[in-house]
């Protein structure tokens, strides 16, 4: 069982290793475990199974990464794990490119969120930078670590922007800037879209091609997940 600050409801998980794990809130009174394990025992017992009769390829547990590498600004990371068993959980840097995950198998959440600091600390500066190279202006920005895309605008120039971006080479990130940015003038893909991000970047079509396979450059941990997630 885990006490998360951030959880609303209890939540169950199946890890790709078969462990089960209760996400509560803070205020979580212990002694409903029980019913609550009850309650879910099927589901649990259904996908426990379905882990093991994968059989022929079986789920690897992801590796927690010994390194992290964020080649959009050029920084290198050392890893290290502290194997506590006091419940608290986190990332913190440790001196020059150390990091240290404390919280045994939750290092991929905490990772996450280090990244997600890291994100607001380096991606919104320098999309504030092009902004005023390129005279677009936006209203706002937010980092997530979000699976499906690199960034989006919304129709009141808040723009988000994905935390893996980190991993991705720079010009690449640079450009998705350009492309957010443009959304500011234009909320969709017409013409004069077009027309306004080859004025800022030239080379925006095999930029934009190689953004949309830039998923390679993210490491196989950072989307990992739990196999099964079922909420109370
Ligand atoms: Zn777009």
């Amino acid at each position: 069982m885990r006490r998360s600050a951030r959880a609303r409801y209890a939540r169950l998980k199946i890890h790709p290793d078969s462990q089960v794990e209760v996400v509560v809130p803070r205020g979580f009174d212990e002694r409903q475990l029980p019913s609550l394990l009850d309650q879910h025992e099927s589901w649990v017992l259904r996908h426990l199974q379905r882990l093991q009769s994968a059989g022929t390829t079986p789920l690897q547990p992801v590796a927690a990464p010994g390194k992290v590498q964020l080649a959009a600004i050029a920084e290198q990371w050392d890893v290290t794990y502290l194997d506590d068993e006091s419940g608290r959980y986190g990332c913190r840097a440790a001196g020059e490119g150390v990091l240290k995950v404390s919280g045994g198998h939750h290092w991929q959440p905490s990772l996450k969120r280090w990244l997600v600091r890291k994100g607001r600390q380096h991606l919104v500066p320098w999309l504030e930078q092009v902004s005023t190279e390129t005279g677009l202006a936006f209203r706002g920005a937010t980092v997530r670590c979000q699976r499906s895309r690199w960034g989006s605008c919304s129709s009141r120039s808040q723009i988000n922007l994905n935390a893996g971006l980190l991993f991705v080479p720079p010009e690449l990130v640079r450009y998705l800037f350009v492309h957010e940015l443009c959304h500011t003038r234009h909320m969709n893909h017409s013409a004069s879209y077009w027309r306004l991000v080859a004025r800022m970047e030239p080379d925006y079509r095999a930029l934009d091609r190689a953004l949309r396979q830039a998923g390679k450059h993210l490491p196989s941990w950072l989307h990992a997940r739990a196999i099964a997630a079922v909420r109370s």
